[in-house]
């Protein structure tokens, strides 16, 4: 039997690798997910088969309770993937944490010290991701602001909170018995996670995900040494590692340094004053307006971002790429790394449209062009086109870079009204000479653009 859930989990690790090879592909991705599922299917059933797994019961409830919850959340909308996305690391960091309590609790004091380092570590993890996972999701889905918030010395009471749970729990490593001491740890850990996220604004959370994301797959090695599950170190690592690399990926793109990522040192920078009343003006035109320039243009630049996610324009973006294609226009997209609400969102809406791949254009590629385009058109894109990430110190975006739409001959923007974007900030693009304000929904505006082009003949979807 051991060797059959042996040789079951060998399956399992073996899916993953290759889950994780294929999903760096857009034209595998999908065999990606699926080798994913398997290998975790696969991990499940082997796991029942376990010797010392022999009561079924609360297994059978947990199962159900599961899938209750996790029918509805596998199916939120595209928009509601990153929030989801957080609070299933939440759930995944609050599993290990509660298995290292467990653990922990069932055999105190006889603990060896290895074991109990690696419960230490699993519950640190475990506790500290569960609530920054939280915070993440209550960010990303707006229930709280999405502003840094920041006082006085937090860098430093982060580091002295941090460093107590640390030492408590080297003196658990050393003394497993004094078990008053584990909920003091416990909740230490929990309300550093709180305090990780808070100061973190707009353009730094996508780095910090990924962090957390790697955290989660951290603490599962540990549970792994907890429970002598190599299947766990494994996957684990695996998940531990995806993370961490995305982490720098994301730092490198975002001008960000990684040690600053690591030790949450985030939100030094204070936000500008807000609530002052706005007295500029902007210049606004008409989807037939626009029609006219767009179609008098030899280059266009397609700046998407979230708001192009929201209104799901994607496929009429792709009526506007043919209808100035067809006209003899050359029209590329821009791709920001962190536009839209997760890594590769656009990529990803715009691949679903059928737009040539060769058109979507990362932002270090494109921004040479940029000079040379006639119109930079932003669809329901704000903070990855605002030009204060330059040169404003005070803004929360300084120093990420940024797609050069102000280098355009004519900027474009589509969007509802003046309001902000995630970062929660004015966009001084808004208010330059050559900028023209489309208001409405991107969707809407979209389809009137092509409308005007077409001569009304909306090829409509
Ligand atoms: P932003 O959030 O800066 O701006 C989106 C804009 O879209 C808003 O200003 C909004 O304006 C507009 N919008 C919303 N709905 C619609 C609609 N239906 N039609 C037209 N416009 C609409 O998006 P960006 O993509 O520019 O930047 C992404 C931000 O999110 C960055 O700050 C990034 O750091 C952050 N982030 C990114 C993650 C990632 O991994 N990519 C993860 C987490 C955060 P209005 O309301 O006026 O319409």
């Amino acid at each position: 039997m051991s060797s059959l859930i042996t040789l079951i989990y060998l399956i399992a690790s073996a899916a993953f690798i290759l889950s994780l090879k294929w999903m760096s592909d857009p034209k595998t991705a999908r065999r990606g997910v699926f080798a994913g599922v398997l290998g975790m299917t696969a991990a499940v059933i082997g796991t029942l088969f376990l010797p010392n797994v022999s009561h079924y019961t609360p297994i059978l409830i947990a199962l159900v309770l599961g899938t209750i919850v996790g029918i509805p959340i596998s199916r939120v909308a595209m928009t509601a993937v990153p929030q989801r996305t957080a609070i299933s690391h939440a759930f995944g960091a609050l599993a290990a944490a509660l298995v290292g309590t467990a653990e922990y609790y069932l055999h105190a004091p006889h603990i060896a010290r290895f074991t109990m380092g690696a419960i230490v570590f699993e519950t640190l993890l475990g506790f500290l991701t569960f609530t920054g996972s939280v915070m993440a999701f209550a960010k990303l889905q707006e229930l709280i602001p999405t502003r840094p918030i920041t006082f006085k010395g937090q860098n430093k009471f982060n580091f002295a909170l941090l460093g107590t749970a640390a030492l408590i729990g080297v003196i658990l490593v050393i003394a497993p018995g004094l078990k008053f001491l584990f909920p003091i740890f416990a909740l230490l850990a929990l309300a550093f996670g709180v305090l990780l996220i808070i100061p973190i604004g707009g353009a730094d959370m996508p780095t910090v995900i990924s962090l957390l994301n790697s955290y989660a797959g951290l603490a599962a090695v540990a549970m792994g040494f907890v429970l002598d599950s190599q299947l766990l170190i494994i996957a684990g690592a695996l998940d531990g590692a995806s993370g961490l690399i995305l982490s720098i990926i994301m730092c490198k793109a975002m001008n960000r340094s990684f040690t600053n990522v690591l030790f949450g040192a985030f939100g030094q920078v204070q936000t500008a004053a807000v609530g002052e009343a706005e007295t500029r003006v902007v210049k606004s035109a008409s989807a037939e307006e626009a029609g006219q320039v767009l179609e008098n243009s030899q280059l266009v630049v397609i700046i998407p971002g979230y708001g192009m996610a929201v209104a799901q324009a994607q496929h009429k973006v792709r009526e506007l790429y043919d209808a100035l294609t067809k006209k003899g226009v050359d029209v590329r997209f821009a791709i920001h790394p962190v536009a839209g609400r997760m890594p590769g969102h656009m990529n990803v809406l715009l691949a679903e449209a059928d737009i040539p791949y060769d058109k979507l254009i990362e932002m270090d590629d494109i921004n040479p062009d940029m000079p040379q385009a006639d119109v930079a058109l932003v669809i329901g894109a704000n903070d990855v086109t605002n030009p204060a990430a330059r040169h404003d110190k005070s803004s929360p975006i300084f120093g990420m870079p940024i797609i050069d739409c102000d280098k355009a001959r004519t900027v474009m923007v589509i969007k509802r009204s003046m309001n902000p974007g995630f970062a929660g900030i004015e966009n001084e693009l808004y208010f330059d000479e050559k900028t023209l304000m489309l208001f409405g929904d991107a969707k809407g505006f979209v389809a009137e653009i092509v409308k005007s082009l077409t001569g009304g003949s909306g090829m409509g979807h």
